[in-house]
């Protein structure tokens, strides 16, 4: 079961699916469900008409989805990934329902890009069968998967996510649980240097992102990638590295508090650095 079908649980209920795993795909309401479902449909339909994909694979994935918004339903799966809002408040909140109504061994993983996993854990009566599964974005193009244990975290349980990556065709990488773990602790600084860059005027949006693509040979830009990821996530994985760590390298430029105010989230509500049709 995968909780969130926003851009990442989409991606991660798909990957699952195209590996002949059935999915319950859940959000808050059916319809939210129904659209991570629909979001998958129509993203696998272009590969087909690009001749990336045939029709049958497309079927067959579909087949392996099901939408949802009864939390319940839990009681019928082995794995859970929560991929929710990036909120504690929110997170603890499922977490103590996943606990209340899942099999008694089902792991409970989430895909938390910084909080910490012994935090969430800590709601649950099983803080062992609680881990990190922190997919990239896009899921399905992305190989890596970072795993990270809480601090009470089994080692089967870790051993049995880790193979489970593995089957999905991805490389799995072993993080402890400190805050941002090691992707975003490095990327999320960066991205944030970068706001502060077009905040403090020393270059337009399209001179930094040109700067690391042309000159640093990254594939994206910073602030295109920060709209990629979604500006309110940027915000809130700077928060728990700014509170983590106590250190105020790690404070939120204010150009980005900003934009998350006036709901400019980037792609996905249309506008963030840049703007999207
Ligand atoms: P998103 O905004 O696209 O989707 C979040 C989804 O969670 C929404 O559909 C929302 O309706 C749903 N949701 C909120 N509260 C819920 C609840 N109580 N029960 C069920 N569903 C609920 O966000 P996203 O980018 O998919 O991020 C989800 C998680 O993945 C976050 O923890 C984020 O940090 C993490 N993550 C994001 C990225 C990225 O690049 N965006 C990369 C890796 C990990």
């Amino acid at each position: 079961m995968v909780i969130g079908a926003g851009q990442m649980g989409a991606g991660i209920a798909e990957v699952f699916a195209a590996k002949q795993h059935p999915v319950l795909l859940h959000d808050q309401k059916e319809a939210f469900a129904q659209a991570g479902v629909d979001g998958i449909e129509k993203r696998l339909q272009r590969l087909v008409e690009k001749g990336y994909k045939e029709q049958e694979e497309v079927a067959s994935t579909l087949s392996f989805l099901t939408p949802t918004a009864d939390i319940k339903r839990v009681s019928e799966a082995d794995v859970v990934i929560e991929a929710a809002t990036e909120n504690v408040a929110i997170k603890k909140a499922i977490f103590k329902e996943l606990d209340q109504f899942a099999k008694k061994d089902a792991i409970l993983a989430t895909n938390t890009s910084s909080l910490p996993i012994t935090d969430l854990a800590s709601v649950t009566t099983r803080p062992e069968q609680v881990i990190g599964m922190h997919f990239m974005n896009p899921v399905p193009r992305m190989r890596l998967v970072e795993i990270i244990r809480g601090l009470a975290t089994r080692d089967e349980v870790f051993q049995e996510i880790e193979t489970l990556t593995q089957q999905l065709d991805k490389v799995p990488v072993c993080s402890e649980d400190f805050p941002g773990f090691v992707s975003n602790r490095i990327l999320m600084p960066m991205i944030n240097e970068a706001i502060f860059t077009l905040y403090e005027g020393v270059a337009s949006a399209e001179d930094i992102d040109t700067v690391m693509k042309l000159g640093m040979n990254h594939p994206m830009g910073p602030l295109t990638l920060a709209d990629f990821i979604g500006l309110d996530t940027c915000l809130s994985i700077m928060n728990v590295l700014h509170d983590g760590f106590g250190d105020d390298k790690y404070r939120p430029c204010p150009l980005l508090k900003k934009y998350v105010q006036a709901g400019w989230l980037g792609k996905k509500s249309g506008r963030g650095f840049f703007h999207y049709e």
